[in-house]
């Protein structure tokens, strides 16, 4: 405990009184307090910058030390609300809320009250709250990225605050929120927003703690870090019709509504399927790519088979499925074994107008090798990330320079359609292993329509019922990602 500490709560001495009361009556304790500022010990706060250190001095007033709301504003990244009408003072920090009320020696926090040593009062027209509260404030927790010693009198930040903190689920009225506290302002993006399903990602963020969400329209969600920053998916409940991004330089809210009201008065932003093709429902052309071919063999495969060679089957095979289903156009990359570049495959894409591609591709590694599935899609990221960057089959990560390729405007329906097929994936074949991959994918950067990677595990032989070690066929296989494609297609709205 501190020897400086100031009297109790409740302690309030007829002189502390008077002078609250000069305070109030016009601004005359201001000369006093000046000259009372002299001769106290400033407080230091010392961040991760040296040049960012600073040191708050409070004012004395009948031997009760005072810091400014607006210096604590300032230190802690809080905002302030003043109501001079009724003379109450908030402070947003992060997610809490602190009110203050001129004249009271209490304070609320989140609602709750505490009592001060001292009340509050006004100097100079600004908010002064006793000093004791900094014990109070870190105390109760509500600043995370620093310590406080009572005797040194030092704040003293950690290195490297995480950039997004607190993040909580709030249920109101007609709306749920996700609401956290900002470090520092983070590039955001939308991922998608589809009636089942919210994903944001906050570019280069860090996370104190990794969430989970559910209530009001959120059935279930998290927060997390992930390769490109911080994300935060929401899967929606049925009645969920839109959602609100709002990031200001220390908050970021998502909001999402069931009120269709809200939304047709352009308040909220209508949560609307994500459709394949110029028109929507309609997709007139699918490019399949096997991966490949002629003397680019792929992955040696067990049983003497090469990659090449059974990409090429299960394109075969998807092109049926496919045709069975839609009415849409399917041109492959290649129908043979012979060489096509990268940049050949995405020309086919483009100059057929594709509305979507399917690159097949078959991996002996991670989750793949034990039989299971990985639905990769293109992401591209800011080009200062370091998140890892995935080339080619995803089996080398290594950095590439960034630039954004034609790709990027359909990351979101791409991933999107990644997540889709990923879940027809896991309800066919539920014992088998299947995750969705996004990353800086050399093989789909070019291509300019919505676009997928599916990798699969090899067979043990060729043909449509060749099973792989986890005993799907090639036929199952394709048959199931022809039905996801297609319900996306149709803007199916998933479970
Ligand atoms: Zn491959």
């Amino acid at each position: 405990m501190s020897p400086h500490r100031p009297p109790r709560a409740g302690c309030i001495t007829l002189g502390a009184a008077l002078s609250i009361a000069c305070v109030l009556l016009g601004g005359l304790i201001a000369t006093t307090a000046d000259a009372q500022r002299r001769g106290v010990a400033p407080i230091r706060v010392v961040r991760p910058d040296p040049a960012e250190s600073e040191r708050l001095t409070p004012v004395v007033i009948d031997n009760v030390r005072y810091l400014s709301t607006n210096d604590l504003a300032r230190i802690f990244g809080a905002t302030k609300y003043w109501r001079p009408e009724i003379q109450k003072l908030s402070l947003r920090m992060g997610t809490h809320t602190i009110r203050f009320t001129v004249g009271a020696p209490v304070i609320l926090v989140d609602e709750e009250a505490r009592n001060l040593v001292a009340p509050v009062i006004l100097v100079h027209g600004v908010v002064h709250a006793p000093e004791a509260i900094l014990e109070l404030l870190f105390s109760w927790g509500l600043v995370p990225d620093a310590t406080y010693d009572g005797d040194t009198r030092v704040i003293r930040y950690r290195v490297e605050p995480h950039s997004i903190r607190q993040a909580q689920l709030y249920t109101r009225d007609r709306v749920t929120e996700v609401v956290a506290s900002l470090g520092r302002s983070l590039p955001t993006r939308v991922l998608y927003a589809t009636p089942t399903e919210l994903r944001v990602l906050f570019e280069g963020g860090t996370l104190d703690s990794a969430r989970v969400f559910s209530g009001g329209v959120v059935a279930d969600g998290w927060m997390r870090e992930t390769a490109g920053g911080v994300e935060c998916r929401l899967g929606l409940t049925e009645d969920a019709r839109g959602y609100t991004i709002n990031v200001t330089n220390n908050r970021l809210k998502i909001s999402l509504t069931y009120d269709r009201g809200l939304v047709d008065a352009g308040i909220f932003t209508r949560l609307e399927p994500l459709a394949l093709g110029s028109i929507p429902g309609r997709v007139r052309t699918i490019v399949i790519d096997p991966g490949h071919g002629g003397s680019d063999t792929g992955s040696p495969l067990p049983g003497g088979q090469v990659e090449k060679d059974v990409a090429l089957e299960i394109a075969r095979a998807l092109r049926s499925a496919l045709q069975s289903r839609t009415q849409a156009r399917i041109v492959l990359t290649r129908d043979g074994d012979v060489d096509v570049s990268s940049d050949r495959r995405a020309a086919i894409a483009n100059g057929a107008k594709a509305d979507l591609y399917l690159s097949i591709h078959l991996d002996n590694e991670g989750v793949v090798r034990g039989g299971g599935f990985r639905v990769l899609s293109y992401q591209s990221i800011t080009e200062n990330s370091e998140a890892p960057i995935v080339v080619g089959d995803g089996n080398v990560a290594l950095p590439m320079p960034a630039w954004r390729g034609a790709q990027s405007p359909f990351a979101g329906t791409s991933l999107a359609l990644a997540e889709g097929v990923a879940r027809a994936l896991r309800q066919v074949f539920p014992a088998t292993p299947t995750v969705t991959e996004a990353g800086r994918l050399e093989t789909l950067q070019s291509v300019a329509c919505p676009a997928l990677l599916l990798e699969s595990a090899p067979t043990a032989r060729t043909g449509p019922e060749a099973s792989s070690p986890r005993g799907y066929t090639i036929y199952d296989y394709t048959q199931t990602v022809a039905r996801a494609v297609d319900e996306f297609v149709r803007g199916y709205r998933g479970i």
